[in-house]
């Protein structure tokens, strides 16, 4: 387990110097709110036309969230931060008047489209030259949807709708309608499964069990965002790692998950799925692991911890668990570790910014120029683990 722990240590410590955050203080609408780029913590509760600063940064965080797939973050975060600023100059102020999209539906779809196309003419060549693809590959839209209606509709309609709807059903709490919502649930593991799967307000497949735990980590850690003062539901145990592929892709080669459970236990859960990738590859896919059982054998103390987690942050067990969630298990070594600073958000962030710059997803990643290749079994011991695997 010492191993595992200093893998994980190892993420969280990058991740804690990345710089990668969702672009708030680049929208102009919201450049007041900034200082220098520092969010300034005092004014949240502060109106900014119809709404609180709070509310509005949310429901931008909220869209963030939905969009923040597909192959290349930077160039999603570009184009929202576009289409955004564009849309706000003609008074399409979507986050302060959600309906104001969707009234101007020729306007939001006609920039989406065209900002795409321009972020497109600038980024894919340099992004086929770097994941071995090619330019023409390169699409925002996720799913490889090509059609801009479906996609200005289905991923920036929906979690534009939701603040919408709820202020319409709490007219006296327009200002706030979206935090006061998120702020029902016990914990903010909960709330990012309601987000999803709430059957009258959830957002269904607008949105990613991924996107959802993204929103609350950027809600809970990255902006503090919450007026919840409670540390342990609300706090930063209080959610789980937004798993994406970058992260499978650094988990698995680096032997994190062989650590946890047998490469059979992953291929009958389908996250090995044999010879379906790139090139006749195996193919990794994370999001499979949701619930999938630690098998190999952890120490006591640390599984104790795990219990408390369960219980007593992210609220989703009223008793002790009996096993251990492998996509929960670096919370319990974090918490082991004790460094407040080395928080869950710290590991992904380190994941993210690992996965981005080195790991990347062929047979030549810069194992080394990477920063955590001493505790990389792909790198040192297995290197099959690099060259029969894809995401
Ligand atoms: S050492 Fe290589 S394989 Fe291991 S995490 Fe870094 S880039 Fe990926």
């Amino acid at each position: 387990m010492n191993k595992l722990k200093n893998l994980v240590i190892a993420i969280a410590e990058i991740g804690r110097c990345s710089g990668l955050k969702p672009p708030a203080h680049e929208i102009k609408a919201f450049n007041h709110f900034f200082t220098d780029g520092v969010l300034d913590r005092s004014c949240l509760d502060d109106r900014d036309g119809g709404c609180t600063r709070r509310e509005l940064l949310l429901r931008m965080l909220l869209l963030n969230a939905v969009l923040d797939q597909g192959p290349d973050i930077e160039g999603v975060r570009e184009m929202m931060v576009d289409v955004v600023n564009n849309l706000y100059e003609r008074e399409v102020r979507m986050f302060h008047r959600p309906l104001d999209f969707f009234k101007e539906i020729n306007i939001s779809v006609d920039q989406i489209w065209n900002t795409h196309e321009k972020v497109k003419s600038n980024k894919s060549a340099k992004w086929a030259e770097d994941n071995q693809s090619t330019a023409s590959k390169y699409n925002l839209y996720m799913d490889n949807s090509k059609q801009t209606l479906n996609y200005a509709i289905f991923r920036w309609g929906v979690p534009l709708a939701l603040p919408y709807l709820l202020g319409k059903n709490h007219e006296n709490r327009q200002s706030t309608s979206l935090v006061d919502y998120l702020e029902t649930y016990s914990s903010a593991e909960k709330m990012s499964n309601g987000l999803k799967d709430d059957e009258k307000f959830g957002l269904g497949k607008a949105i990613g069990d991924k996107a959802c735990h993204l929103f609350a980590k950027w809600m809970v850690s990255t902006f503090r965002l919450t007026r919840k003062q409670d540390e342990s539901s609300w706090g930063e145990f209080s959610y789980e790692v937004p798993f994406d592929s970058n992260a499978g892709r650094v988990l698995w080669r680096t032997g994190y998950l062989s650590n946890l459970a047998n490469k059979d236990e992953f291929i009958k859960k389908d996250v090995v799925q044999q010879n379906k990738g790139k090139g006749g590859k195996h193919y990794i896919r994370v999001t499979n692991m949701r619930g999938m059982p630690v098998s190999k054998n952890v120490p006591s103390e640390l599984f104790d911890i795990y219990k408390d987690i369960c219980v007593n942050h992210l609220k989703t067990h009223k008793r002790e668990p009996k096993k251990i969630e492998i996509q929960r298990f670096q919370h319990a070594l974090l918490k082991q570790n004790g460094d407040e600073k080395l928080t869950v958000s710290a590991f992904d962030d380190g994941l993210i910014e690992i996965g981005r710059n080195y790991c990347l997803n062929h047979e030549n990643p810069r194992c080394t120029e990477c920063p955590i290749n001493q505790h990389c079994d792909g790198k040192n011991s297995d290197r099959s683990l690099i060259t029969d695997y894809r995401t």
